[in-house]
């Protein structure tokens, strides 16, 4: 039999962590597959994917979509799963004749690294999330499913939150008993959280967010989005009173793994591949 070949396409792609992450997780498996990253040109992400499709050595199943082309891969698919809808981005690509499915897992990764890999459950919590991009849209539904308190969504441009809280709250089912609300970085001195996540992109150019440390509770899980190195929301966090603190590497082997199910039907267990990828050298 041929071996299945999957990909992620990205630009720039060559730091990604996903070809290691799959193929950990096909050797953990038994899964006869390859998985390459495709350095996709800025103009030209449709014709890659086709590109990728047609070469010879097996067939083409699926593929991962990472930063900038994650509109363009939910343009892209003639059929999306209701997250990816919601997100309005997709992640996760599969491939069968002319079918292309859309996906996206980055929400069902960032609650499963807080179910599993950090025990907190976001049912019942106050949670805060910075940011109102792509990555905050892709969490909002996969955390209002888990029914926390309250989802209160802070973002530099103003308007951007508050057009995301009243997108999701006028979703059917998904917000109810849930306070979804936007609020502005001034006004959070006051307001306290149990889980505090950060979606902004700030972590990258390691500015510093206008929030005060009261938003961090007693006890709270401050949540960086961004893996590689300590930002400045990491170390703000640090200072609150017991808080404790993750960056998303987990995320990212979780949304790996959910992808992984999507394509193959079997679950990969993601704490050895953690591990690994934690590990020096
Ligand atoms: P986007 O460019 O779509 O959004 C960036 C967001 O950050 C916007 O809300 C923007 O606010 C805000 N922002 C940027 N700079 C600042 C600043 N200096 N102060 C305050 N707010 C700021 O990025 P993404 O949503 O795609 O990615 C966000 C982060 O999430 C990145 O760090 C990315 O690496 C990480 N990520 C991690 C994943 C994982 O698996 N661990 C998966 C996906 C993303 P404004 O609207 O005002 O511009």
């Amino acid at each position: 039999m041929p071996t299945d070949r999957y990909g992620v396409f990205g630009n720039p792609v060559s730091h990604s962590r996903s070809p290691r992450i799959h193929a950990l997780f096909a050797a953990q498996t038994g899964q006869d597959m390859s998985y390459e990253a495709v350095l996709a040109p800025l103009d030209g992400f449709a014709d890659a994917v086709a590109n990728f499709r047609e070469e010879t050595g097996g067939p083409a199943r699926g593929a991962n979509v990472t930063v900038p082309f994650k509109e363009e891969a939910f343009r892209l698919s003639n059929r999306r799963t209701a997250r990816a809808e919601a997100a309005g981005a997709v992640n996760t690509l599969s491939f069968d004749d002319d079918d292309i499915l859309g996906d996206n897992t980055d929400g069902a990764g960032l609650v499963h690294d807080l179910k599993n890999n950090l025990g907190c459950d976001p049912a019942g919590r106050r949670i805060l999330l910075l940011g109102a991009g792509g990555a905050a849209r892709g969490v909002i539904l996969p955390l209002l499913l888990e029914h926390p308190a309250e989802l209160l969504i802070a973002n530099r441009t103003e308007e951007r939150a508050v057009r995301l809280a009243l997108e999701f709250s006028r979703l059917p089912d998904c917000a109810v008993g849930v306070k979804l609300e936007s609020i502005g970085y001034d006004e959070l001195s006051g307001h306290a959280f149990d889980l505090i996540i950060n979606a902004t992109s700030a972590g990258l150019s390691d500015a510093v967010l206008p929030a005060p440390t009261s938003i961090f509770a007693p006890g709270s899980l401050a949540y960086e989005m961004f893996y590689g190195r300590e930002t400045s929301f990491m170390k703000q966090a640090r200072t609150g009173n017991n808080v404790r603190v993750a960056d998303g590497l987990g995320m990212l082997v979780e949304q790996a793994a959910e992808a992984f199910f999507v394509w193959r039907g079997i679950r990969p267990r993601t704490a050895p591949v953690l591990a690994a990828l934690r590990s020096p050298g």
